[in-house]
């Protein structure tokens, strides 16, 4: 294998798995972000996001001499002997006005480095950008050298380095047939299948794949809602669904609304990309509407837990929520459905108190308060309602939270716990698309 010298610009979830990763594969790697405090802690081996082995590989390729760590972009390029022949773009696209991808950044990371480029290297887009924007990264260059690549990631918050490592596929895309394959050399000794295409379609295939699983998501969000109004049990139906391979398991159990730093800001960015195209993509806008809706539904199972109807008043209910990152194992709250669920309860009048296993009480970007442990949370509570599927829950001393709680009701919006468990404790259940228990 050849060992490149590459540039990872960018060391959030992606950019740092990425750069953790190609070192581990024998890539010399150095790391630019320009949050001085992240790299500061990083050159001290300190890794602050929940990822499963990212530490270890941080340290083994710091101490191996192939993970170096910068703040300026452009300093990327000034270190070690021989000059950075692959540099990833690996900063962040919000959500921007009117729901299009804010390319900000990426921009203006592109207009800091342009003049500072290695001559003949390539560029390549990992951030997830919007078709078309590898040629405005071309014309921003204005380098005849340089080639521009795209090369989505497909990574799970979570699970991000075994993803990264043991990829279902790897995508690299460009005009240039050389440049994407020196990108795709990288990765050859993953043993991956590889998508080798142009510019356009690469970008398309991280945006079509991500609002599949967004439609795929709200489809089984509303086969649950239909089993509660014909008396069927999502469980089941689902289990008989998934044994189709041509369905699957994976992606099908329901929730209270898909959310995360990816699956809403893709969505809208697709359904802007078509807006553009002059393509009403009603498939893609029926997901989202249907997962907006999804919230508002686990505010009314609520009510109806704690005053008996659909529409009972919340004001002054005291709520335990159990769990607020956007799913279990990562500590990432962007776009938490917990979150957008706390916030109607709240709005409703009731007052929330949360508990997180990757939350810390001390957190105060969030508007409500977190306590230290589920015990705390339950406190004198009305009703439990589990938010994110840590398994950990499932593990609780239930009968000693029935002794916390006002009332002993638990509503669980990712149906983890086991109904037959928590009758045992005295507390009624009701889940998503199941019977509830009384
Ligand atoms: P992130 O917010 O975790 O990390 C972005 C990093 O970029 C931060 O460390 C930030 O300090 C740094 N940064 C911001 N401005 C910079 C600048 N001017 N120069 C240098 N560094 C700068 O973001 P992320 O979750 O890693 O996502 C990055 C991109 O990858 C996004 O386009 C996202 O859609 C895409 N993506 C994310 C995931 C995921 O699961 N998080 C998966 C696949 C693709």
């Amino acid at each position: 294998m050849f060992a490149r010298n590459v540039a990872v610009i960018g060391t959030g979830y992606v950019g740092l798995t990425t750069g953790a990763c190609l070192a581990s594969l024998g890539h010399s790697v150095v790391c630019a972000d320009s949050d001085r405090d992240k790299v500061d802690r990083l050159r001290k081996g300190q890794v602050d996001i929940l990822e499963p082995e990212l530490a270890d590989l941080v340290a083994d390729g710091t101490a191996a001499g192939r993970l170096t760590w910068v703040t300026e972009a452009g300093a990327a390029f000034e270190q070690g002997t021989r000059p950075v022949e692959i540099v990833f773009l690996c900063v962040p696209t919000p959500m921007g006005a009117g729901g299009l991808a804010d390319l900000g950044v990426l921009e203006a990371v592109v207009d800091e480095i342009r003049t500072l480029l290695p001559p003949d290297c390539v560029l390549v887009t990992k951030s997830t950008v919007p078709v078309g924007t590898g040629d405005r990264i071309t014309q921003l260059l204005d380098r005849e050298d340089v080639a521009v690549v795209s090369n989505p990631e497909f990574l799970r918050e979570g699970t991000a380095v075994h993803d990264f490592l043991h990829p279902d596929r790897i995508v690299v895309g460009s005009a240039r047939q050389d440049a994407a394959e020196r990108v795709a050399a990288l990765y050859a000794r993953l043993g991956a299948p590889t998508v080798l295409t142009d510019g356009p379609s690469a970008e398309l295939i991280k945006y079509a794949a991500n609002c599949f699983l967004a439609m795929k998501l709200s489809y089984v969000n509303a086969v649950a809602e239909l089993c509660e109004r014909v008396g069927a049990d999502v469980v089941d139906v689902t289990e008989g669904m998934g044994y189709d391979r041509r369905i699957g398991q994976k992606f099908l159990s329901p929730g209270p609304g898909w959310g995360g730093s990816c699956l809403p800001k893709d969505t809208s960015a697709l359904l802007q990309l078509a807006d553009s195209a002059d393509f009403e993509f009603r498939l893609v806008r029926a997901a989202i509407d249907t997962n907006s809706r999804q919230h508002k539904r686990m505010v009314d199972k609520i009510r109806l837990a704690v005053t008996g109807s659909r529409t009972g008043s919340l004001s002054k209910v005291k709520l335990a929520l159990l769990g607020l990152t956007f799913k279990a194992g990562t500590d990432d709250l962007r776009d938490s459905p917990s979150l957008a669920v706390a916030a109607l309860l709240r709005q409703a009048g009731a007052d929330v108190v949360a508990f997180d296993p990757a939350v810390s009480p001390a957190d105060d970007r969030l508007p409500l308060a977190v306590a230290s442990d589920a015990y705390q949370a339950a406190a004198d509570a009305d009703a439990i309602v589990v938010l994110t599927e840590w398994p950990e829950f499932r593990r609780l001393d239930w009968p000693r939270l029935a002794a916390c709680v006002r009332t002993p009701a638990v509503v669980d919006t990712r149906n983890l716990l086991d109904p037959s468990v928590l009758a045992q404790a005295g507390f009624t259940w009701s889940g998503v698309g199941r019977p509830a228990r009384a």
